[in-house]
């Protein structure tokens, strides 16, 4: 946990002091992080944003306690650091269980129906275990997909606020704090960005740096741009300022966040291009790794691909999710792309000075998807040989153009084309991995396993590598790995000289 200053002076502690506080804590987890996982877990996995130590700003105004949890994917982890340091200025004091929170909030996903029914069982338990009066927020995409809806069904509810809405928390929570029952913030009409004074992260040697919001795409499928507005680009001053200040607070790597975060389109008169801004952060003192994702193919072009080979730091890893192979269901699906125009994009990347890693985004069994058509998918995996993939059932939504289409796959078909798809991607990690046995890679070390002298952490392409040092501190560093033998999920390997 590290809380970093956006705009101001962070209150009641200097930022040594909160790095300080964060090592301890990632030491105290020994949490590592798993790339390139081809199941499904590692994007509906929820995780406790909260903190163990008793996070609190001295000086502000003693309000109260708060348990952050958040689902879904890294733009809504990074949604729950900036929440989280908006109500620890206010006074919040931050705790890690229900229990001791007198405010609950739940950061919720919509993407697919399973993850949005987890929050609704989070509520049910809610009302079943708490005895005292207890405040309730619900975040995120649910509650802007089901508004005040949430309110008729558990009425134990006393905040709904989609994430368009979060620049207007401040004055939501004032409305709570006077003692409102039910406080909404629904709007989406807006262009505002959500940047705060405060942001509590949970990481503190990479920090995620959200630099579009919402998105313009439509996919039919896809629920975001009704849950997460349109799309809105911070300016490229206030992203490299707040660069600057993260790495003065001593972070290394940063990523980039948007839901297509290459089709950033700065709003300032120095209308720099993402591929620019790329390489202005990786000139950045301090900062080693600059990451992007998510990158949609229609904006992906060649100056991304240049921008990657001009400077090191930028890492070589591109998440591309292409959803199909068949140009008949891209079609279906809105993507703007054709089989053949996004292998073309693949190839840019494949031609490139450098080796580029390239990840993905599948969806099997969207409504009217053929055998044939499925086969197409397998088929452009094996051209692509993606370092990663993850895959997903197609999931109907509501208010999508997809959900009325004709021809729904069955659940037991599309769980037998997941399981296919899923084993080849299997054997082409494990081949690819295996063919790095013996190679060299600079490791970003960001876990400790619990057995002695074991460490965790990416190379630059996002590989997990798991390897063993005499060395007795290497959080936060970076260390050549020499790979000795491979999975199909991470090397392994050991601290080269
Ligand atoms: N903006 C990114 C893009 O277009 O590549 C992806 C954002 S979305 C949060 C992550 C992934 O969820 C998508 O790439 C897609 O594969 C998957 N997804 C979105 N809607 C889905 C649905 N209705 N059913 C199944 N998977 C879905
Ligand atoms: Fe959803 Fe498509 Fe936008 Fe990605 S690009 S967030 S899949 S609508």
């Amino acid at each position: 946990m590290v809380l970093s200053q956006s705009l101001l002076a962070p209150m009641g502690c200097s930022p040594a002091i909160w790095r300080g506080i964060s090592a301890y804590v990632l030491k105290s987890r020994g949490r590592m992080q798993k790339a390139f996982d081809i199941g499904l877990d590692s994007l509906f996995a929820h995780k406790d944003a909260a903190t163990p130590e008793s996070c609190f700003i001295a000086d502000a105004p003693q309000r109260g306690t708060f348990y952050l949890e958040t689902f879904g994917c890294q733009m809504n982890e990074h949604d729950s650091e900036k929440v989280a340091g908006v109500l620890l200025s206010r006074g919040y004091r931050q705790v890690d269980s229900v229990e001791a929170a007198s405010f609950i909030l739940y950061n919720t996903c919509s993407i697919r129906e399973k993850a949005a029914q987890k929050v609704f069982s989070r509520l049910g338990e809610l009302r079943e275990t708490s005895s005292e009066p207890k405040k309730i927020g619900v975040l995120g995409c649910v509650a802007q997909q089901e508004g005040e809806k949430i309110f008729h069904r558990s009425p134990w509810v006393n905040l709904v606020c989609g994430s368009a809405s979060y620049s207007k928390l401040p004055e939501l929570l004032e409305q709570l704090e006077a003692g409102e029952k039910r406080v909404t913030g629904l709007d989406t009409d807006t262009d505002e960005t959500f940047e705060t004074e405060l942001t509590r992260r949970d990481n503190p040697w990479r920090a995620y740096l959200t630099i579009i919001e919402g998105c313009d795409k439509a996919c039919s499928y896809c629920v975001v741009p009704f849950t997460r507005g349109p799309e809105r680009s911070r300016s490229s001053d206030s992203i490299l300022r707040e660069l600057r200040q993260l790495a003065d607070l001593g972070y290394t790597e940063v990523q980039f966040l948007g839901q297509t975060v290459n089709s950033y389109a700065d709003p300032s008169s120095r209308k720099m291009k993402f591929s620019e801004l790329l390489r202005a952060a990786a000139e950045m003192p301090g900062m080693r790794r600059v990451r992007f994702t998510t990158s949609h193919p229609r904006d992906f072009g060649r100056d991304i691909v240049e921008a990657i080979e001009s400077n090191d730091r930028i890492c070589n890893h591109v998440h591309l999710p292409v959803q199909s192979g068949s140009t008949r269901v891209l079609r279906t699906m809105q993507r703007t792309y054709s089989r053949d125009e996004y292998l073309e994009k693949i190839a840019m990347i494949h031609e490139s000075k450098k080796h580029i890693a390239i990840t993905s985004d599948i969806i099997v069994g969207f409504p009217g998807e053929t055998e044939r058509e499925f086969d197409e998918t397998l088929g452009l995996m094996e051209a692509v040989k993606y370092e990663g993939i993850f895959a997903f059932k197609y999931s109907p939504r509501p208010n999508t153009p997809a959900q009325s289409m004709a021809d729904a796959i069955p659940e037991e078909e599309k769980s037998r084309r997941l399981a296919i798809l899923l084993e080849l991607q299997r054997k082409i990690q494990t081949e690819a991995n295996e063919k790095l046995v013996g190679d060299f890679f600079e490791v970003h070390v960001e876990g400790k396993s619990r057995r002695e002298n074991q460490w965790s952490g990416h190379t630059s392409c996002y590989r997990v590598v798991n390897f063993s040092s005499p060395q007795s501190d290497l959080l936060g560093s970076y260390v050549p790995v020499k790979v000795n033998s491979a999975t199909p999920n991470c090397l392994i390997g050991e601290h080269a000289p």
